[in-house]
């Protein structure tokens, strides 16, 4: 029955059978949020491009390769949303929540857009969720949003985590070290591929992130920026470390850490599984001090992640269950359609789930129908106006009162 349309490379339609794990993880990461005081935030799906131009900046790949960016009809240039925490940033100076009490503590959860090329864990669309905590420079947010992403990963039993941690620095402070290191690149030009040669001096971060084997073989001996920390960055990077240290939190320093992303200063950090493969992290983020400034705004710093919705889904590997349905109301005859559609009502309003057939079977097709949709009981509605309560597991049957419908349905086994 396929057409020729399908869904857009790297894009997918999420079934229902799939739709029930996202539920499950979106429903365990609300309340973690909402306990830790994150409430949530939504933005719209597509913002000007210049923020992200800005945000994300211009020498990322995000920026350069993988925008889905378009023209108005009123010739304004547009870009479906890459990442959220530009668009938050953008809403948190729109609205003025540099007023309200700080840090203003935000989650979120939706699709964004990138164009990648796709492979397993990596699509065009894609699901994140993810927290910021803004108006605050303190560690303890930094732990405090670290230890958050921990525990949503610890909760949903996903296996096989690792957590790497590094830090960037302040922005006044890398630019010594980022001298440094273009010196050590200019140095080995030769070993280097050429998308890490023409961004040498526009983001020689991005070095390190490189799989090609000349580029690491460069980057084992190039200098890192944990080496290089101000007195301020180590010390802030130490409290960070002691704070997670004190909560039971267990990580690996990566003096290569770095991020696809320009705005971050000072704490990053990945969640990896090994069980991905190639696209291995599930989460991460890090201290984004200067964004908020960057965009307009006054001096504000913050701290965030995002996580991807898909990754987590495949680390976990599972398949919830069918949910079933508490009850199918069956007719014996046609006429009692409109007396089955009431009850179907009576207990969906009390809460059970509760279908009826909608597709004109006979009894014995209604009967196989409820059975595949995991009907627990089936209530029969007989021409004469009798009704009876059958049992699905043990296909036990007996005469139901359907005035006192709930107390049927309460009342013990059918
Ligand atoms: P980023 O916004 O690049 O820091 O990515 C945060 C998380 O989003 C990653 O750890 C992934 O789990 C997920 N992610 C990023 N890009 C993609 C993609 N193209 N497809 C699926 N998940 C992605």
């Amino acid at each position: 029955m396929a057409s020729k349309f399908q869904a857009p490379r790297g894009t997918f339609d999420v079934l229902p059978a799939q739709s029930r794990a996202r539920a499950r993880l979106q429903a365990i990461a609300t309340g973690i949020f909402q306990r830790a005081g994150y409430e949530t935030i939504q933005t719209p799906s597509f913002e000007d491009t210049d923020l992200f131009e800005r945000g994300v900046g211009k020498s990322t790949d995000i920026v350069r390769k993988e925008m889905f960016t378009f023209e108005d009809k009123g010739e304004r240039s547009l870009t479906l949303r890459p990442e959220g925490t530009a668009p938050i940033c953008r809403a948190y100076l729109e609205h003025g929540m540099h007023k309200l009490a700080q840090p203003v503590k935000l989650s979120y959860v939706g699709p964004f857009f990138r164009h990648e090329r796709p492979q397993a864990g990596r699509y065009r669309q894609f699901h994140q969720l993810g927290i910021e905590a803004i108006g605050t420079a303190s560690p303890l947010a930094d732990a405090e949003v670290i230890m958050l992403l921990s525990d949503l990963l610890g909760e949903l039993g996903v296996p096989g985590v690792v957590l790497r941690l590094g830090s960037l620095g302040s922005l006044d402070a890398r630019a010594a070290y980022l001298e440094e290191l273009k010196a050590h690149l200019h140095r080995h030009e030769g070993d280097l591929t050429a998308d890490v040669r023409e961004r040498i001096d526009i983001n020689p971060l991005r070095a390190f992130d490189s799989d090609d084997d000349g580029v690491q073989g460069v980057m084992a001996s190039a200098p890192t920026m944990l080496e290089s920390l101000s007195d301020e960055d180590a010390e802030h990077f130490a409290e960070v470390r002691a704070l997670l240290d004190a909560a039971g939190i267990g990580y690996e320093l990566d003096p290569t850490l770095v991020r696809g992303i320009d705005y971050y200063t000072r704490t990053i950090f990945s969640f990896v599984c090994d069980t991905l493969g190639a696209q291995s992290e599930i989460g991460g983020g890090g201290r984004y001090d200067g964004l908020i400034e960057q965009l307009g705004g006054p001096a504000t710093p913050a701290v965030g992640w995002a996580a991807g919705i898909e990754r987590i889904l495949l680390a976990l590997d599972e398949e919830e269950p069918a949910l079933g349905r508490d009850a199918f109301v069956a007719i014996a005859d046609p006429e009692q359609r409109g007396r089955a559609m009431a009850l179907v009502t009576e207990l969906r309003n009390a809460g059970f789930s509760a279908e009826m057939d909608l597709g004109g079977r006979g009894l014995k097709g209604q009967l196989k129908h409820a059975d595949r949709i995991g009907a627990a009981r089936v209530l029969i509605l007989e021409a004469d106006g009798s009704a009876q309560l059958r049992d699905m597991t043990s296909g036990e049957q007996r005469a139901a009162d359907t005035g006192n419908l709930l107390g049927e349905m309460t009342g013990g086994e059918a």
